[in-house]
This record gives C-alpha cells, sequence and structure tokens, in this order.
C-alpha cells in the first residue's frame, strides 16, 4: 500500500511506530556526513605510487625543459597530449592548469567579466543585462559562481536525456542570455549523460548573443559506475558542423582519478578561446606546478592508464552505490513518496521526496546525526521551488556507516511524508 492509500488510523500508527524508531536512532549519537562529493581515503591511496620518487627521477619533460622552473603556462606537451587524448581534442587545443577546475571556471566568468569573450565583445559588466541557462538540479558551486557575479540564473528543467533542449533554444534568443554551466556526463545530482540527441540540439543552439560560452564541465567524464559505462558525443566536433566551436569551453581535473586537493586541471577550446586565455593567463601565471603535471603524465601513460585506474576507483564505489540503492529499494519502494536515481556513474544520487518536505528530510537527518548536503543547494541561490529534491553523496563514508546513514535518511524521509499526509 502506498501512503496515500493508508486509513488515518493506519497513518497515525505507522508514524507513532516511525517516530519511535527515529528516537532509538538520536540515541546512537552517530556523526556521519553524506554531504559533498568526495573521495574516500581508499580511493586517494590508490594513486600513492603517483608519489614515488623514481618517477621523477628525470625532472625534465619530453622537450627537456626543466619542470621545477618557471614557465609553461599551457601545460607539459605529454599532458596536454594525454588529456587531448582523453577528450578526443588535438593538443593544441588543450592548456593545463592548477588543482581545481572549478578555479578555471571562475577565472573565465571573471575574464567575461571583465574583458569580454573576445575578438571585440564587450565586457560582461559592461551589459544591461547577463543571464545564464543553468540546467536544475545542477552543480551548487557553478550557481555559487553566478552568484558572486550577480548574473542572473534562468532554470531549465532536466529530463532523462540532458537539460530540455526545447526551451534553451527559446532562451538564446535572448541576447542577454550569455551561456550555461553543464555536466554533460554523469551530471551532478542527477547523473544524466546527454543523450546523442541532446549533445547535437545544444552545440546546434543558434544564441542571439555573439559572446556566448557553454561551460562543458564534463568533471565525470571518466567516471563509471557501470560495467560499459555511458558515452557521451564529443562536444566540439558536433560543435564544429555549425561552425559553433568558440562557443564551447570543456573543463576536467583529477580531482576525482588521482587526488582532491591535489590534482591537475585540464581545459579544452577552440583555437580563438585558447588564445584568448592564454593573453589573460600570461598576466596572472608564470606557470602552474608542472612537476604534478610530469608525475600525473608519467603515472598515467595514456588514455588507457586513465581508463584502467578508474576500473579500481569502480571497484571501490559501485558496492557503496549499491548498498544506498538497495536501502531505497527496502525502505521506500512502493510507498509512493520517493523517487530516485540509479547513476551509471558520477558521484551523486539525486532522491526526490514529496513537495515541501526535503528540509523537513535535511533537518531531522541533521538532528539525529546525518549531515546531507543541505537540500536546496541544487538550486540556484539554494533555493528548491518544490523543496523536495535531496543530493545522496554515497563515495565518502565507509560501507557501514553509509547503511546506517542510508536506513535513518529513509526513515526520515517517511516520517515528513506522513507529517504532510498528517497536514
Ligand atoms: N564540477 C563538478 C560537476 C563537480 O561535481 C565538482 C566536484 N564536486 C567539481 C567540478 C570540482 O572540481 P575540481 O575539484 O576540479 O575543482
Amino acid at each position: 500500500m502506498t501512503y496515500n492509500e493508508l486509513s488515518q488510523e493506519q497513518r497515525r500508527a505507522t508514524l507513532t511506530q516511525l517516530r519511535g524508531d527515529y528516537i532509538s536512532f538520536q540515541s546512537r549519537g552517530l556523526k556521519l556526513d553524506m554531504s559533498r562529493g568526495k573521495p574516500c581515503k581508499e580511493q586517494l591511496d590508490l594513486s600513492m605510487d603517483m608519489l614515488d620518487a623514481a618517477l621523477l627521477a628525470d625532472v625534465k619533460d619530453s622537450t627537456g625543459f626543466d619542470s621545477r622552473n618557471y614557465g609553461v603556462p599551457d601545460g607539459i606537451p605529454e599532458c596536454r597530449a594525454l588529456f587531448g587524448e582523453l577528450l578526443g581534442v588535438p593538443a593544441e587545443n588543450v592548456l593545463i592548469f592548477g588543482n581545481s577546475s572549478l578555479n578555471i571556471m571562475y577565472d573565465l566568468i571573471g575574464q567575461y567579466w571583465t574583458h569580454g569573450t573576445g575578438g571585440g565583445a564587450k565586457p560582461w559588466s559592461q551589459q544591461r543585462s547577463v543571464k545564464f541557462l543553468c540546467p536544475v538540479p545542477g552543480y551548487d558551486r557553478h550557481f555559487g559562481i553566478l552568484e558572486h557575479f550577480g548574473i542572473e540564473m534562468l532554470q531549465v528543467h532536466m529530463t532523462a536525456e540532458g537539460p530540455d533542449v526545447k526551451v534553451l533554444a527559446e532562451l538564446v534568443a535572448d541576447p542577454a542570455v550569455k551561456g550555461m554551466f553543464c555536466v554533460p556526463k554523469y551530471s551532478n545530482p542527477t547523473g544524466v549523460t546527454f543523450s546523442d540527441e541532446n549533445v547535437r540540439a545544444i552545440a546546434a543552439l543558434s544564441p542571439a548573443a555573439n559572446d556566448f560560452r557553454v561551460i562543458w564541465d564534463n568533471a565525470y567524464c571518466v567516471h563509471d559506475l557501470r560495467e560499459g559505462g555511458e558515452s557521451l558525443l564529443n562536444i566540439f566536433a558536433e560543435a564544429e558542423k555549425h561552425g559553433h566551436e568558440d562557443y564551447f569551453i570543456e573543463v576536467i581535473s583529477t580531482s576525482k582519478i588521482s587526488f582532491a586537493g591535489a590534482g591537475i586541471s585540464v581545459l579544452a577550446a577552440s583555437k580563438a578561446n585558447i588564445a584568448a586565455v592564454k593573453s589573460r593567463l600570461a598576466v596572472q601565471t608564470i606557470g602552474h606546478d608542472k612537476v604534478n603535471q610530469l608525475r600525473h603524465a608519467r603515472y598515467f601513460r595514456d588514455a588507457a592508464g586513465v581508463y584502467a585506474h578508474m576500473q579500481r576507483h569502480r571497484a571501490l564505489l559501485e558496492p557503496k552505490f549499491d548498498a544506498v540503492l538497495e536501502c531505497l529499494e527496502r525502505e521506500l519502494g512502493g510507498l509512493g513518496i520517493a523517487q530516485w536515481t540509479n547513476p551509471a556513474g558520477g558521484y551523486f544520487i539525486s532522491l526526490d521526496v514529496p513537495k515541501n518536505c526535503a528540509k523537513r528530510v535535511g533537518q531531522l537527518c541533521r538532528e539525529a546525526g546525518v549531515v546531507l548536503t543541505p537540500p536546496g543547494a541544487t538550486y540556484p541561490l539554494g533555493i528548491d521551488p518544490n523543496d523536495s529534491n535531496i543530493r545522496i553523496a554515497p563515495t565518502l563514508p565507509p560501507i557501514d556507516e553509509l547503511e546506517t546513514a542510508a536506513e535513518l535518511l529513509c526513515l526520515c524521509a517517511k516520517i515528513a511524508a506522513l507529517e504532510k499526509l498528517e497536514g
């Protein structure tokens, strides 16, 4: 029976019993964290050989340049080639940055804000209105950058194929719409990989703004959780068919491949966009950490090396996702109060509880010692108009803790749903 079908008496009895279970959870003094998509210790341990001094017995890059010294702001050639291979773009269309792709994204928006996208376009700060497309639910830190610059965020619903392209096509007719942040593979938090048709439609968009830029944040490009994984079309190959390659900037990092706090990040773009970013970089830095670039290039060698390494991550993460999914199915399946994703990759499970219940679930969890990503965070300005989406991040906690946290989460979802039915 779904909760909707229960009689008032049955509902009250169920709620009383669940509240009893909740009190026993509270008495356990739990302190569990399912809030952020951080790799666990065992995942970080997978890359420890990268710190082996033998890997740097020779500190010169493939051109004979001493990686310890100043210079080479584009990144060392072997690293550009490795990530070019991984992303399916020529090495000259790739730049290597520091440890955070979020930093690349912030700097891109900052560059467009103060200096424009190049080719004579006015800085965004000097334009009357600047708006960005935001597929929702989405990644809170993308929204954070846009909020920081005072850029208006237009929400676009995520379908099972990617952002609703009909809505995108309508919205880009407004010249104030300057771009979009999106996560095309194993999206944060929905796990959706944009379908071929969806990527083709995005590549074909005809924005009214000629300084339109999509930040193609491919953070989870190699992060399969299931055998075979899902595949994503190459955005540049599709965009070139329409002469739209300047509209797209792709970013990735090794934050969830090697070390979340000490990896490297990568930007891939058209010739014109690379030139524009390089002219800024010439002022911004004398070069990023090339010793770390050398470590990464030598440790992984090529794209196949990265894929082989990601299988080891998968072996650690798949059981964690399964544990949460089994709990959701066992506890919430058939009650008619929740829907959740079963992602083939990435770092999250997205859970939808009844309208106006997500914050209550977050509060109940917190008061029993489990921290979730704050409900609302998956929407611009932290406001989920339905107050129903909850992002579950299963990677960090050990599996026994994760099972406990997932059980509590389900219990809180049931209590919140029944409280709502009780009015
Ligand atoms: N993009 C997405 C979609 C993410 O989920 C994350 C991490 N949660 C990042 C970027 C952050 O990447 P980095 O560590 O390279 O800054």
